[in-house]
C-alpha cells in the first residue's frame, strides 16, 4: 500500500530528515507486478546506511523488506549461477534480510565466507550494489547469483560475472534505477579452516585473543573488536561509515606526496597504480575530528562524517565539499563519494 509524505529520518543511519513523496514497503515480490512499478522508482531503500538524503525525495521510494533464508541443495541455483562444489553450501536470501543477522546465522552453522564482513550495517539486497567489503574480503567472493527485478523486463537472475563487480562498485551502482535486487544466492564453505586473515590487523587482534588456529567465529570476533574500536555506532552518532572511496592514483602521485610525507601509506593495485587511504589524506589535511555546526569528521577515523545532531543533507554535503577541496589543495587528489546522494545533483 503506497503512502504519501513519509518521513525517512529513522530509516537512514545519518538520521537526516527527508520526506518521501510516495513510499511503498515491499514485502512480497508479487507487488512488483503492480501499476506502481510501471516506471522506475526514485529510490530503492534498504537500511539507509549508505545514503545522503536531501530534504525530500520526489517520486516513489520502495523500501525492500523481502525476507527469507533458505538452504539450497546441490545444483539448486538458477541458471547462470556458479556451480556448487563439494563442501559448499548454497543459501538463498531475501533482499530485505539484515546483513549482520545473516552473517551471524552462517557463523552459528559453522560456515565460512562472510566472517570478515561482520557488523556491516545494511540489507542483503544492498550488499551487491557497492560490493560491500572490509578487512580483506568483499561480498563478490561469496555471491553465486543475484535475483533482480529489471524495470521494463521483469524477474531475472544474474551471474556474478554479469554483475561486473569492482572495488565498492558493480553495475547496480553504475545503473541506479534499472534493477531492484529481490534476493541473493551465497556460496559458503563448510570447512572451518578456510578463513581469510590476510588483513594485518586481524592477525594482531587474534594474537591478542591468543587464538592460534582461528575458526570463522574467531575471525568475526577479531573484526568485531577492531570495528568497535574504530567506528562510531550510528545509533548514537549518525553516520554512513566511509563517506569517500579510497582513491586509486598513478604511482607518480604517491611519489610526489612522499617528497613531503615520506611515510604516506598506500596499497599496491598494479605496477602503475596504488590505493591511498582517504582517511589519512583527510587527517593530514588537518580535518580529522573537525566540526562545523552539526557536522564533522569522526575523531578516531577522519573518513567517517558524523551528524552531531540536527544536521540536514545539505549541511553534510557542504562540509564534505570542504573536505574534498582541502584534500585537493594539499595533495592534488580528488575524493569520490562512496555514499549515494539522493536526489542526485
Ligand atoms: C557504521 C557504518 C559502517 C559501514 N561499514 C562498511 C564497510 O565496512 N564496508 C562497506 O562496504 N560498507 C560499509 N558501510 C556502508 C553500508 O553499510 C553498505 O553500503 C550497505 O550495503 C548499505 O546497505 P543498505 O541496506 O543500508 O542500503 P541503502 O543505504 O538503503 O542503499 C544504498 C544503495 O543501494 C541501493 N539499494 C538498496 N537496496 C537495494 C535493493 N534491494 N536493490 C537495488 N538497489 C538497492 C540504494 O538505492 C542505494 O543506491 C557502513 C555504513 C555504516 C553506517
Amino acid at each position: 500500500m503506497i503512502r504519501h509524505d513519509v518521513q525517512l529520518q529513522k530509516l537512514n543511519t545519518f538520521g537526516l530528515p527527508s520526506v518521501a513523496e510516495s513510499y511503498l514497503p515491499l514485502t512480497d515480490v508479487s507487488q512488483l507486478r503492480g501499476d506502481a512499478f510501471k516506471s522506475t522508482p526514485a529510490l530503492v531503500l534498504g537500511s539507509g546506511s549508505n545514503l545522503l538524503l536531501r530534504d525530500s525525495v520526489p517520486g516513489l521510494t520502495v523500501h525492500v523488506l523481502l525476507g527469507g533464508v533458505e538452504e539450497l541443495g546441490p545444483g539448486g541455483a538458477d541458471a547462470g549461477a556458479k556451480k556448487v562444489g563439494k563442501g559448499d553450501v548454497l543459501l538463498r536470501v531475501g533482499g530485505g534480510v539484515d546483513w549482520n543477522q545473516l552473517v551471524r546465522y552462517t557463523l552459528d552453522r559453522g560456515l565460512s565466507g562472510m566472517e570478515n564482513l561482520v557488523l556491516i550495517p545494511g540489507t542483503v539486497g544492498a550488499s551487491p550494489v557497492q560490493n560491500i567489503g572490509a578487512y580483506g574480503a568483499e561480498v563478490a567472493n561469496v555471491i553465486a547469483a543475484v535475483h533482480v527485478w529489471e524495470y521494463g523486463h521483469g524477474a531475472r537472475t544474474l551471474s556474478p560475472e554479469a554483475c561486473d563487480f569492482g572495488y565498492r562498485d558493480s553495475r547496480f551502482k553504475r545503473e541506479p534505477g534499472r534493477f531492484l535486487i529481490t534476493g541473493v544466492d551465497f556460496r559458503l564453505r563448510k570447512e572451518a579452516d578456510s578463513v581469510n586473515t590476510t588483513y594485518g590487523a586481524i592477525n594482531t587482534e587474534l594474537a591478542r585473543l591468543q587464538v592460534e588456529k582461528p575458526t570463522p567465529a574467531d575471525v568475526a570476533l577479531a573484526v568485531t573488536n577492531i570495528r568497535r574500536s574504530k567506528l562510531p555506532d550510528w545509533f548514537f552518532l549518525g553516520n554512513s561509515g566511509s563517506f569517500f572511496k579510497n582513491p586509486v592514483v598513478e604511482l607518480s602521485v604517491l611519489e610526489k606526496i612522499r617528497e613531503t610525507h615520506p611515510g604516506a601509506p598506500s596499497y599496491a593495485i598494479d605496477p602503475a597504480h596504488v590505493k591511498l587511504p582517504a582517511g589519512w589524506l583527510i587527517d593530514r589535511s588537518g580535518l580529522k575530528g573537525a566540526r562545523e555546526g552539526p557536522v564533522g569528521t569522526y575523531a578516531k577515523q577522519a573518513l567517517v562524517m558524523v551528524n552531531h545532531g540536527g544536521a540536514t543533507g545539505a549541511d553534510i554535503l557542504a562540509f564534505s565539499e570542504r573536505v574534498q577541496r582541502a584534500v585537493r589543495e594539499k595533495f592534488g587528489v580528488g575524493l569520490e563519494r562512496e555514499v549515494r546522494l539522493v536526489p542526485e545533483e
